[in-house]
């Protein structure tokens, strides 16, 4: 099968490598699409992938056949690769550790990822794709149920109104699962004109510009002059996180999404009087892909305005996409058709 390896120091080798056997317990999944997650895209920055493997997570395939023991699912099912609940003894990811750090544990060896043809999968992982459900848009259950963990730990409230920094990927989803989460106004801060345009199209209410206008001054009177409820930082810029703290009402919540990889420098004098909470969300459980599968069917959660036409690329173009998303863009959800 056609793989893009990485081989390390920011460089993808897309080869032909051995089509993986299901063993016992597992299931081989044709992958049909597979976006391009910023999570990766930091991987490859900071080249913290282990060379040789092959990531990538997003992805909407097929089960191709299946191992030994496995009667969950039977071959041509469409399937995401997440969902399903962990079973007893199932070995478990790093994630579980209770000293997890993203940072030294995130990317493990041995992993057979999205950006192949074919991906091996425990055959407890994957959940069935609704009908109604193209794949152009289940392709994305992973980075809504991001968005959907992240809505479930803050503090939204039916009525709230929230603010959203940053509309990349995870700034889109976050933007429509606190709408159907209850919130009623939802203020956006994103400077790239393609993204501000998209995400209006998914129901944020007020555009901010951080490069033309003084964000916190723009939210706080947006919200009747108390700030936003929540304030979920899915950008993680140097200048956001203080925007968040800064422009959150008295005893509101600050909600970082984002995963920054430099230091941020804070200035807590300027908003600790207010009392504000501050939470973190990172990744998702197999329940907020079932909730993102739900949401996707019953149209509450739109894919479509997330991508456009050069979003979708082959998987041969996958060193230049990375490059591009190295640097601050303007540019959408990639995803790579197979
Ligand atoms: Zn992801």
């Amino acid at each position: 099968m056609k793989a893009a390896v990485y081989r390390g120091a920011q460089r993808f080798e897309v080869t032909e490598v051995p089509t993986p056997e299901p063993g016992a317990g597992e299931v081989l999944v044709q992958v049909r699409q597979s976006a391009i997650c910023g999570t990766d895209v930091h991987a490859f920055m900071y080249d913290i992938a282990p060379p040789g493997s092959v990531i990538g997570h997003e992805i909407a395939g097929v089960i191709a056949e299946l191992g030994p023991g496995v009667d969950r699912f039977s071959v041509g099912e469409r399937v995401v690769a997440g969902g399903g609940d962990h079973p007893d003894g199932a070995p478990r990811s790093p994630r579980a550790n209770p000293r997890y750090n993203y940072r030294t544990m995130g990317f493990q060896g041995g992993v057979t990822g999205g950006y192949a043809e074919y991906q091996i999968l425990p055959e407890w992982r994957p959940t069935r794709i609704p009908d109604n459900v193209p794949d152009e848009a289940a392709v994305l259950t992973e980075p809504c149920a991001v968005a959907v963990h992240a809505v479930r730990r803050s503090s939204v409230k039916l009525g709230d109104t929230v603010a959203v920094l940053g509309a990349g990927p995870i700034g889109m989803l976050v933007t429509q699962a606190v709408r159907a989460a209850g919130a009623t106004r939802v203020l956006v801060s994103e400077p790239a004109p393609g993204r501000a345009d998209a995400v209006m199209e998914l129901g944020a209410d007020v555009i901010v510009n951080p490069f033309e206008e003084d964000v916190v001054k723009r939210l706080v009177e947006l919200s009747d002059g108390f700030g936003p409820a929540v304030v979920f930082d899915c950008a993680g810029f140097n200048d956001t996180l203080n925007q968040a703290f800064e422009a959150t009402r008295r005893a509101g919540q600050v909600m970082l999404v984002a995963v920054p990889w430099e230091p941020l420098p804070i200035d807590p004098v300027d908003w600790m009087a207010r009392e504000v909470d501050f939470r973190t969300s990172f990744a998702s459980e197999p329940e907020d892909w079932r909730i993102s599968l739900q949401l996707l069917s019953s149209g509450r959660i739109s894919a479509s305005a997330l991508m456009s036409e050069a979003s979708v690329i082959s998987l041969e173009e996958i060193q230049q996409a990375f490059e591009g998303l190295m640097k601050p863009s303007s540019q959408l959800q990639m995803v790579i058709n197979f």
